[in-house]
């Protein structure tokens, strides 16, 4: 074990010491609705966690994402879990009312438990340990409540890299991941195809051009490519399924246009440039037109991230030293080897490694059997055992990043 790491059993006495407290934090957490684009209280509970824990820093970015700050200089590490949840379709089907926050023995249940406000708690509470020993990290190391990531993953992280300047060696997701490691998934986007006929009185059908019919070849052809998506060893095959189509509401014409939905999972490195091109090349000459929706966002705070609905795939090789040192901080922990799995849903990795390069890593204490269903739940001793990972996780990396920086 490296001199230069803090002492686990003092981490772990910490953890115990701060139990109660984190528990109260996610409990409050769950009681507050934080919709997507309505996550204000949320971000202001979490806020004045942050200040509460002795973060040197705490603010909140221009896209309304929450944010505390310990250590300083490089390399600078940015633990991200999300405040905004799905939304209740049927309250019935909770065993307890989901805004209630309902503590049974070690479990937490509750809307967003595992999706993601307990990956929230975990990180904040890794930062809560640091502080409660008063341990300064090597580095600086920046916990990101984020927001609007179940409508457009990625969206609100970008706005902060991008647009208010926070640059990250490294990001850690923490979303539902059962305390393994996750090094990827696949991207996904919606593709668009119109064709275009003249409407007609349907009396008349000879007068008109029916933009259905002329749809019938291109579904051929989207069909046929859909054998021959890329594929990654790790992601496996890329996927595509037709999902709607749709023509105007007028029963009785021709009907002058139709369109086409199709739902493309994406494997790591397709672009919007090589995927649009891809879909041009093969329906242009049937006449068909291609297009990507344009997901619109407003943040909490009032800011407009309209962006296209594009969410890149990504992969990290698992020898990056961002991966070895999860594996070292996983073992220093538990004393055994870390399990290394990919994700079956997207992130904000999306944009962290998919879009921007940034070495992205995956790991949180929610169990994704529970994500979106009405048993949405956590087991608290996973979340304190996480944010333990969280605790360490700075030391082993600033030691890693130092070496290959030499
Ligand atoms: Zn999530």
């Amino acid at each position: 074990m490296g001199s230069s790491y803090p002492y686990v059993d003092e981490l772990r006495r910490a953890a115990e010491e701060l139990y109660p407290q984190m528990v109260n934090f996610l409990v409050d957490l769950i009681r507050i609705r934080s919709y997507t684009g309505e996550e204000a209280e949320a971000v202001e509970r979490t806020l004045t966690e942050l200040r509460h824990i002795g973060c040197e820093k705490v603010w909140m970015d221009t896209a309304g994402n929450a944010l505390g700050q310990i250590g300083e200089g490089r390399p600078l590490l940015l633990y991200d879990a999300h405040l905004d949840t799905n939304e209740i379709s049927d309250e019935s089907s909770y065993p307890f009312p989901p805004l209630e926050g309902q503590v049974v023995g070690e479990t937490l249940y509750g809307l967003g438990a595992s999706d993601c406000k307990g990956g929230v708690a975990a990180i904040v509470y890794g930062l809560a340990i640091l502080g409660h020993l008063n341990l300064r990290p090597p580095c600086t190391v920046v916990a990101m409540g984020a927001t609007l990531e179940e409508e457009a993953e990625g969206f609100a992280l970008r706005s902060l890299v991008e647009r208010d300047g926070l640059r990250p060696d490294a990001v850690l997701i923490a979303e539902a991941s059962d305390l393994t490691l996750r090094i990827g998934h696949r991207g996904r986007c919606e593709i668009r195809i119109t064709t275009k006929g003249r409407a007609a009185h349907a009396s008349v059908p000879e007068q008109g051009e029916n933009a259905i019919l002329k749809m019938i070849p291109v579904i051929e052809r989207v069909e046929a490519m859909g054998q021959n998506l890329p594929s990654d060893p790790l992601l496996g095959q890329g996927t595509q399924v037709i999902t709607q189509i749709r023509s105007p509401n007028t029963p009785n014409s021709v009907p002058e246009w139709c369109e086409i939905t199709i739902d493309r999972r994406l494997v790591a490195g397709e672009t919007v440039e090589g995927l649009f091109r891809q879909y041009e090349e093969a329906l242009a000459p049937l006449g068909a037109k291609v297009s990507l929706p344009v997901q619109p966002v407003r943040t909490h705070t009032g800011l407009r991230l309209d962006d296209l609905a594009f969410f890149p795939g990504w992969t990290i090789e698992e020898s990056h030293p961002l991966v070895q040192a999860g594996r070292r901080t996983y073992e220093l922990l538990w004393g055994r080897a870390a399990p290394v799995r990919i994700w079956r849903f997207s992130t904000d990795g999306t944009y962290s490694a998919g879009r921007a390069g940034i070495p992205t890593l995956g790991f949180g204490p929610q169990e994704e059997q529970y994500v979106h269903t009405p048993e949405d739940q956590v087991n608290l001793r996973k979340v304190k055992e996480a944010a333990l990972f969280y605790a360490l996780f700075p030391f082993v990396y600033a030691e890693i990043f130092d070496q290959k920086e030499v």
